[in-house]
């Protein structure tokens, strides 16, 4: 995400991130305005359970460990992997997501791209 109070671009660590945020009570309106997918629950199917909408895929980026999210306008989703290794491991979820919204952008956590 491009964050302009820090000049910082879209697709590039933030120099703040150190596994979380290092300025978190201080973060820029931008990182506070901003929902990743599953937060606004407009990537994946939801459910209805005891009255609750209820996501039906474990893909809370601080319990998966990749962050999902608009990579632009026309739908592409990128993945960002948040601890190491965690793109490999979920593969499977990963080519779901792939499956369902057409390409995924992959960034991994020591800045490799790719695409599937
Ligand atoms: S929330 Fe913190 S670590 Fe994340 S982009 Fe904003 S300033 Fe950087």
């Amino acid at each position: 995400m491009h964050i302009p109070e820090l000049n910082k671009p879209a697709q590039e660590q933030c120099p703040n991130d150190c596994g979380s945020c290092a300025i978190y009570e201080q973060r820029p309106q931008s990182c506070r305005a901003y929902n990743c997918s599953w937060l606004r629950g407009d990537l994946f199917r939801t459910k209805k359970k005891k009255n609750r909408q209820v996501s039906i895929a474990p893909l809370r980026p601080d319990r998966l460990g990749i962050i999902f999210d608009n990579a632009s306008d026309d739908g592409t989703i990128v993945a960002r992997e948040l601890e190491d290794g965690k793109l490999v491991q979920e593969s499977e979820l990963v080519m779901k997501v792939a499956a369902k919204v057409g390409h995924v952008i992959l960034v991994y956590k020591d800045g490799r791209k790719g695409m599937i």
